[in-house]
């Protein structure tokens, strides 16, 4: 798609960048027929072209209506239609840039500035995000049912393994997950212990960015990450075999990070580095030998593949090829490509429809029949948890708690 860029953009480095990569869109709209918010919406504009027009028409005339920024913010950044477009667009830079130059020219109106700097001011500091669950708690029954349900249970901790082993990893905490889901990190450090896998923890690790990334807040994002480069690196230098990562949207953000720092030669070669180490769980337990972690017995699982995992990091037949070797019986949901509605801060930016894609997953998932529900990401697992009937857990605490099972009756 050529675009002429508006005189007031022509020396701009995100309309230049921009212009780039619409160069590889051909307009054949094969991407719009797997885009959760046009089935939703039915509009051209609530799908990928249809955003990827309202860009180059941004970029054309050099202005930005509150209209478009409706139309770009209602994308999920779920990636779908990265999967469906045959000329490989890279649709979520473009859409990052499309929102960048959005907001340059038409400043967003004040409410949702105040929304967006609170939500980045909470989420990426896992002390802040306990403290307010602590309050949420506090004041449970006073809250309408729609926010007493995102407050999530406190989780009861079980013993963590005390032994060493000379096969370290780097374990990353996650700052939601480390605040309301220790349980996911807790069952990594058993099962790897069953492996002969020992976790460190890096106590001075921060969000890994992905949260101020999706609220266009690059700069948070750039200095979260690159902090996060100078804890990790001496340590994997040191010996450490790998930095695993359990949430899918994390690792993916992590594995961007040289896309971070292209105006930074010194810190993007350290963000290359630290990719040859930075593994998603499944990805890193499909390569290991885990006849330790045989279920018994066969198990029945549904699993939701988060669009992180699936679209992003390209990388859900890991899990799903390490879980059937496990033992589980793995269901897949019909419309397994289709996002739950977490979608990072999605669920909370716009409800409405995060609630109408939650009940579509849920309805997909629950109709399978199967009390073991799984996933691999804490925003999706937070999101279906508010509402689903039945038990949703990240598939390694499914697999931990299988595995404490078949001990004790050893
Ligand atoms: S990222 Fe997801 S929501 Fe956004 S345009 Fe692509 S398919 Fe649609
Ligand atoms: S499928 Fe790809 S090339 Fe076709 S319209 Fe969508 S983004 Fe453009």
């Amino acid at each position: 798609m050529d675009t002429r860029l508006s005189a007031l953009l022509s020396n701009d480095a995100s309309a230049l960048e921009a212009r780039e990569l619409l160069l590889s869109c051909v307009h054949c709209g094969f991407c719009t027929a797997t885009c959760p918010t046009y089935q939703l919406l039915g509009d051209e504009l609530d799908g990928p072209r249809g955003r990827i027009y309202l860009i180059r028409q941004l970029l054309e005339s050099g202005r930005s209506s509150a209209q478009t920024r409706v139309h770009l913010d209602r994308c999920l950044l779920c990636r779908s239609c990265e999967t469906t477009c045959p000329s490989g667009v890279n649709y979520h830079q473009l859409l990052h840039l499309g929102r960048k130059l959005s907001g340059k020219l038409k400043p967003l109106p004040l409410p949702q500035r105040i929304l967006r700097a609170t939500l980045r001011g909470i989420l990426p500091y896992p002390r802040r995000v306990r403290a307010l669950a602590a309050m949420g708690r506090l004041a449970r029954p006073l809250l309408p049912g729609k926010i007493r349900n995102k407050i999530p249970a406190r989780q009861r901790r079980k013993p963590l393994p005390g032994t060493t082993h000379a096969r370290k990893v780097l374990l990353f905490q996650g700052c939601v997950q480390s605040a309301v889901a220790q349980g996911i990190n807790d069952a990594t450090r058993r099962v790897l212990d069953r492996l002969g896998i020992e976790c460190l923890t890096v106590a001075r690790e921060h969000c890994c960015g992905a949260v101020p990334h999706h609220l266009d807040a690059e700069n948070q994002a750039r200095e979260m990450a690159r902090h996060n480069i100078d804890q990790w690196l001496p340590l994997l230098r040191d010996g450490a075999e790998a930095l695993l990562i359990t949430s899918s949207a994390c690792a993916l953000e992590i594995q961007e990070y040289p896309q971070l720092f292209t105006d930074d030669p010194a810190l993007e070669q350290k963000a290359i580095e630290l990719l040859q180490h930075c593994q998603e769980i499944g990805s890193f337990l499909h390569k290991q030998e885990t006849k330790n972690l045989q279920l018994a017995k066969p198990r029945s699982m549904a699993f939701h593949a988060p669009c992180t995992l699936q679209h992003g990091l390209v990388s859900a037949e890991h899990t799903t090829d390490l879980l059937s070797r496990l033992g589980f019986e793995l269901h897949v949901p019909r419309d397994n490509h289709l996002c739950c509605g977490s979608a990072g801060t999605y669920s909370l930016q716009h409800p409405r429809l995060a609630d109408e894609l939650r009940r579509n997953k849920l309805d997909a998932l629950t109709e399978i029949g199967i009390d073991c529900i799984a996933s691999a990401n804490i925003g999706c697992l937070l999101h279906l948890q508010e509402t689903s009937p039945r038990p949703v857990k990240h598939w390694i605490e499914w697999l931990d708690e299988i595995l404490e099972q078949q001990s004790a009756r050893s």
